[in-house]
């Protein structure tokens, strides 16, 4: 158990959750019902009720606030979650060799509460993908989602992403496409999206033009607000009955050591500014904190009740030196070109964040991995060549020497 989790116990957790257990009713309108009404809110939050969203054309029903289980260990807080109102819940075939499905499945079995929860999970990651002929593809596509029921132990998944699209190749695949087709008749899949977290504006924006699939998990944190093309991206999609839900909403912040910059500024102010900011974004449906302790769960899903901002959110999120001082790697890609030996310097600092901000060091190997060996952690030679062509305050040269200090 966390210090976290010792401070803010279950038992203090479930008395005050009582005042949260509201049904979510996500399922409760039509699709075609649903559709009118993509991104309008629900309920007020006067009365203390949880603010719920549509997602796109599918017609599924949230809460804006759900949980991005990806970084969790610990099936308690998945189930507590649940108590408290959450009906979301996100995965992977990929987080955890499985064992983060399994701990979801388990859960959502446990508590028999698989008809009042949408569950998404994501399969294909771009090494799993690549290289495949389209019979190849299409049957792994099939496969891939089987294999994730059994992990999960139902029959179908409500949203089912392809993991990690950072350009529009996977979005037009025959194999992927007829794949995902044949598993909606089969009535494994109800509704299909894309994760991405590089290039999203055209990704959001390649799925809007395809009209293939329904929903878009996409990296979208304050830090990218000067981002025009992303927020249009997102607006653009909600408009064009495209679910957009979004994660990395914290931009990795909140929860980790704070520099002098951010410590006129409670941890709980910074999450709370930060998943509001992402909400109050126009086409934003739904968000996936990937909270990991009771006291976390709680922090994010008051966000869910009242979406207004504080005095003290407002000073946070107006004061610019802080945005750059997060130095969140959008993975634009800019500073490849500057690399004289071809380093995936974006890949590089996604594994940084996974060990160093989310403490998950099972996704920093498995990114660090993935990456092609011409082009990993070794191939760097500490020319710093790079910062320079970073607009966006990432200290590259400092997270390359944390990693190899931790891998090297
Ligand atoms: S390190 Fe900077 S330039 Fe490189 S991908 Fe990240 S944000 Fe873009």
């Amino acid at each position: 158990m966390t210090p976290s989790d010792s401070e803010y116990t279950r038992r203090k957790f479930l008395a005050t959750a009582a005042t949260g257990l509201v049904s979510a009713g996500v399922l409760s309108l039509s699709p075609g019902a649903a559709a009118a009404q993509t991104s309008k809110e629900e309920s007020s939050t006067a009365s203390g009720r949880i603010v719920h969203r549509t997602l796109g054309r599918t017609g599924i029903n949230l809460p804006v606030v759900s949980m991005g289980v990806m970084n969790a260990g610990n099936p308690e807080v998945v189930q507590a979650s649940f108590e408290l109102g959450v009906r979301h819940f996100d995965t992977a075939a990929y987080y955890q060799f499985g064992r983060n499905e399994q701990m979801v499945g388990s859960v959502i079995g446990r508590l028999g509460a698989r008809n009042e929860t949408i569950i998404g999970t994501k399969i294909l990651t771009p090494q799993q993908r690549t290289g495949l002929s389209y019979e190849a593809l299409k049957a792994k596509t099939i496969s891939s989602c089987e294999a994730s029921l059994g992990r999960l132990k139902m029959e179908h998944v409500d949203i089912l992403y392809i993991h990690d699209v950072r350009d529009s190749a996977p979005l037009n695949d025959p194999g992927i496409i007829d794949g995902l087709t044949e598993l909606k008749k089969q009535g494994k899949v109800r509704s299909t999206g894309v994760a991405t977290h590089a290039a999203m504006a055209d990704v959001i924006n390649g799925v809007v033009a395809g009209g293939f699939f329904d929903v878009v998990l996409t990296a979208i944190n304050f830090t990218m607000a000067d981002d025009a093309n992303l927020l249009a991206a997102v607006r653009n999609a909600g408009e064009k009955g495209v679910g957009i839900v979004a994660m990395k909403t914290l931009a990795g912040g909140a929860r980790w050591p704070n520099p002098a910059s951010r410590q006129d500024y409670t941890s709980s102010t910074i999450t709370t500014a930060a998943l509001k900011w992402v909400l109050r974004t126009e086409g934003v449906s739904t968000s996936i904190p990937g909270y990991t302790n009771y006291e976390h769960m709680r922090e994010d899903f008051s966000v869910a009740y009242d979406l207004e901002y504080t005095d003290e959110e407002r000073s946070f999120l107006s004061d610019n030196s802080i945005r750059l001082g997060m130095g969140f790697c959008r993975q634009c890609r800019s500073c490849l070109a500057a690399c004289p030996d071809k380093v995936d310097i974006p890949g590089l600092m996604r594994t940084h964040m996974y060990a160093a901000q989310y403490g998950n060091l099972f996704e920093a190997r498995a990114t660090l991995d993935a990456l092609p060996a011409e082009r990993g952690l070794k191939k760097c030679i500490d020319c710093s060549t790079c910062v320079a062509r970073c607009a966006h305050s990432v200290d590259i040269a400092g997270r390359i020497d944390e990693l190899k200090t931790l891998y090297c």
